[in-house]
């Protein structure tokens, strides 16, 4: 065993729907404004742009149900309700058709984004990680594997604040669907096992104070919900 002047750290392991099993998270991409009313909201036109990317550290994902200290550095925390896609394959430069064969599963999930830090960033034309990628800032429900779901280009997705619906719309209206949307940032970085794909929030987006609950539910999966004291 190579000696290393402290122990190597483990991934992040998620829980995975009925199952003993874990899945150890490699990397976090996350696509920015898939949903056209969301696009809308931010000042943006949904129709000109293709989809681009953004990080997050592996070990923000954070599992669900955790009640969290609020994070550092902002008065303006916000939700972003979000189908996550597990990548249980590796693949460099595939088609949408070859997608779905590097898919082992979805989940929930909450791009927690400090939205004050980014509206600053992107005035000041400066990166976002500090406004996306933060201790924390991906919480993710309990994983289910692809063969014990139905179709996942449609279904309900919502986030809601202390049981007010804050965002609500169905999977079907993303601008770019799961299959192009893992095609297109394939060409960008070859994709492996344990990378968490999150694909964008619809309208919505508003802030989380401390002391408030927020769960994100998408049809069929497993609620992701985070406390903040
Ligand atoms: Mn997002």
């Amino acid at each position: 065993m190579t000696d290393t002047p402290f122990a190597a750290p483990t991934p992040t392991l998620l829980p995975i729907h009925q199952s003993d099993a874990r899945f150890p998270v490699r990397r976090i991409y996350c696509v920015g404004r898939n949903y056209a009313e969301h696009a809308r909201e931010m000042g943006h036109d949904p129709n000109r742009e293709p989809p681009f990317f953004f990080t997050k550290p592996g070990d923000a994902a954070t599992v669900s149900g955790r009640s969290l200290p609020f994070p550092p550095q902002t008065q303006n925390l916000h939700h972003e309700a979000e189908l996550v896609v597990a990548i249980g394959g590796c693949g460099t430069d595939i088609s949408p058709a070859e997608a779905e064969g590097l898919i082992w599963g979805y989940g929930a999930g909450n791009d927690l984004t400090r939205r004050d830090i980014q509206a600053k960033a992107k005035e000041m034309r400066r990166p976002w990680d500090m406004a996306k990628g933060f201790d924390h800032s991906a919480i993710i429900g309990a994983l289910h594997a692809k063969d014990s779901l139905g179709d996942m280009t449609h279904g309900a997705i919502r986030a809601t604040v202390n049981g007010d619906i804050r965002q609500s719309a169905d999977l079907s209206e993303m601008i770019w669907p799961v299959d192009a949307v893992v095609a297109y940032l394939s060409r960008l970085v070859t994709l492996q096992p344990g990378d968490l794909v999150m694909t964008g929030t619809p309208a919505g987006v508003g802030q989380i104070k401390p002391g408030d609950t927020c769960a994100v539910e998408i049809e069929g999966l497993s609620p992701a919900v985070v406390s903040f004291r």
